[in-house]
């Protein structure tokens, strides 16, 4: 047998540029709004950072389409503000953090919800729940020069044209600083990473056909069609 070719590596495309962002690793934050861990059926405490990770080509640009997955009937969104880290390091102190971000962007995180409970209630990871095929969906990044650092603002998504999520930046548990602490304590950071920093309440499930559109005011908007 031939050997496999080398994979594209995965890039995102940069707001108004030509260049793209080459993407070396995606980590996720869970539970980082107190009223979604509320609507999770769990009382919010400010125990450390939950991450997880998925796959680089979990990745589906603005304007793309997720294919409904396999082995769910409980597909949901989680609209989230991402991190893109610029300059990478290892146990980062929350006062210095932002000085590795190289900019933002807005991303969904698609969740196999019925797998999720199912893995919660019996202690097994997560792979299955939130690293599948198109799992990813991520708007065009923009760097901090024309975003700044967004610590506030309105998060959002809607179905179909209906306001679903709607909540602020002010509400995350962990500020990026901070998860930028917390991450470099387990993970050697490195430019090319990508944080998605946690989703507000007003999840819920989608069925084909349905059209996604979400952002983060000031940073970025993201539409994507459920096929
Ligand atoms: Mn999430």
């Amino acid at each position: 047998m031939k050997l496999p070719p080398l994979p594209d590596y995965p890039t995102v495309q940069i707001d108004g540029s030509v260049q793209r962002f080459p993407v070396h690793r995606i980590y996720c934050v869970g539970w980082n709004y107190a009223e979604h861990v509320r609507e999770m059926g769990f009382t919010p405490e400010r125990e450390p950072p939950i991450f997880f990770m998925k796959p680089l080509d979990a990745i589906v640009p603005s304007g793309g389409k997720v294919p409904y997955p396999a082995q769910t009937g409980n597909l949901h969104y989680e609209i989230e503000l991402v991190v893109a880290i610029g300059r990478g390091g290892v146990t980062i102190d929350k006062r210095k953090a932002l000085d590795h971000v190289w900019g933002y962007g807005v991303g969904i995180d698609m969740t196999r919800r019925d797998l999720q409970a199912h893995a919660k209630q019996r202690g097994q990871p997560w792979e299955i729940s939130k690293a599948f095929d198109h799992a990813a969906p991520l708007s065009d990044l923009r760097p901090v020069e024309q975003v700044g650092h967004p610590s506030e603002g309105r998060i959002w998504l809607s179905v179909n044209g209906e306001l679903r999520q709607n909540g602020d930046l002010r509400q995350q548990i962990w500020t990026v600083p901070e998860i930028i602490q917390h991450l470099s304590g387990y993970f050697m950071l490195a430019p090319g990473d990508l944080i998605y920093t946690g989703t507000p309440a007003g999840v819920g499930p989608v069925v084909t056909g349905d059209v996604l559109e979400g952002g983060v005011d000031g940073v970025a908007t993201i539409g994507i069609e459920i096929v």
